[in-house]
């Protein structure tokens, strides 16, 4: 941490300063200018809130210089992590493709989809038994036996399964059916439910929330992380903007910041991030462009009648084709589906 004192600061104000620093444990290196003085401060910002400092008189400015996120961090770990999903690896060459319904139904949905994404060349199949729905009244899913119904198609296709926990309570039946383990953007910061996932060892699907900023995002995979489960997955699925074409805005340039800042695997959600059929596809394969370690889409048989999400669910055909493109753009960046 570097506080940088005001040009004016008197010699009693950098004392002060100096000894509030020392207090907190910090080593001390002082660089005093023509204009201002420097002090670097060498120690952990952990235990201290860097606004002690910045309200301090004759500070001007108090400036971060290492992330506050660890065990997350390309610092801590340079090279990338690969988390393994049922023996799907994900985080290395292969752009990963998990596909499914919003929301499981019935056993018919789940096998048409299932057949379709892994004839397309989907690893992972998606499927929500608990729905974090904004309205009560609205779909609540299926629970435990929407879990259930999944892992039984999917073993038939041979895929491995991806689906959305959304309490502590929730976890035990999971770890039986589900493979990867959601957190959904609405649980991103509920953090006494990532210290119980950081328990486990099972891969977590970490979405990125409504209105997180990255170092946020990252924050909570390091709650995950901290609790000794180190497979964790970031899934950036949108945020919400004053846009109103879109349901959130796909911030694509997330993608390229995680693999600076993070070893750990990053994949894109463009179903939440446009909300619109039409809008899935070309934001999918920018993701897979940017450098996306995977995606997740919604695709549904009879989406006009979807219990959830139909109109941003793709048909199979439309999967089918979008793989055929992603094949095309994923090894222009050194990537493969
Ligand atoms: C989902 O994947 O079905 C979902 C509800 O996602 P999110 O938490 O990103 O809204
Ligand atoms: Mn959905």
């Amino acid at each position: 941490m570097l506080i940088v004192m005001q040009p004016g600061a008197t010699e009693p104000e950098v004392d002060a300063v100096i000894a509030r620093l020392v207090e907190k444990g910090f080593d001390v290196h002082r660089s005093t200018g023509a204009e201002r003085t420097v002090l670097g401060a060498v120690g952990h910002i952990q235990n201290s809130d860097p606004r002690i400092f910045e309200d301090l008189p004759g500070v001007f400015e108090v400036v971060r210089i290492s992330e506050p996120y660890k065990l997350a961090g390309r610092t801590f770990q340079p090279r990338d992590t690969i988390v393994s999903v049922r023996g799907v690896p994900v985080g290395g060459e292969e752009v990963v493709v998990m596909a499914g319904p919003c929301t499981i139904e019935t056993r018919e949905q789940m096998y048409e989809c299932a057949k379709a994404v892994a004839r397309a060349g989907a690893k992972i199949l998606r499927g929500g038994a608990y729905k974090p729905r904004t309205s009560p009244y609205s779909y609540q899913g299926m629970g435990v036996d929407g879990w259930k119904l999944q892992r039984e198609v999917a073993d038939e296709f041979g895929l491995a399964t991806v689906s959305e926990v959304m309490d502590a309570s929730q976890i035990e039946d999971a770890l039986q059916y589900v493979d990867l383990l959601q957190v959904g953007a609405r649980n991103m910061q509920n953090f006494t439910f990532l210290k119980e996932l950081g328990k486990i060892r099972k891969p977590v699907l970490l979405k990125r929330g409504l209105s997180a900023t990255i170092e946020e995002w990252l924050l909570s995979a390091e709650y995950i992380m901290a609790g000794g489960n180190r497979e964790v997955i970031l899934c950036e699925r949108g945020i919400r903007t004053f846009e109103r074409y879109t349901r959130n805005t796909l911030d694509i340039s997330a993608i390229p910041v995680i693999e600076k800042l993070s070893h750990l695997p990053v994949v894109a959600d463009p179903s939440h991030g446009t909300g619109h059929r039409e809008q899935v596809a070309p934001m999918a394969l920018a993701a897979a462009a940017a450098g996306a370690d995977g995606l997740i889409i919604e695709v549904h048989p009879d989406p006009d009648n979807a219990l959830c999400d139909g109109p941003q669910s793709l048909l199979p055909e439309q999967f089918t084709r979008l793989m055929e493109q992603l094949r095309i753009i994923a090894p222009a960046v050194g990537k493969r589906i």
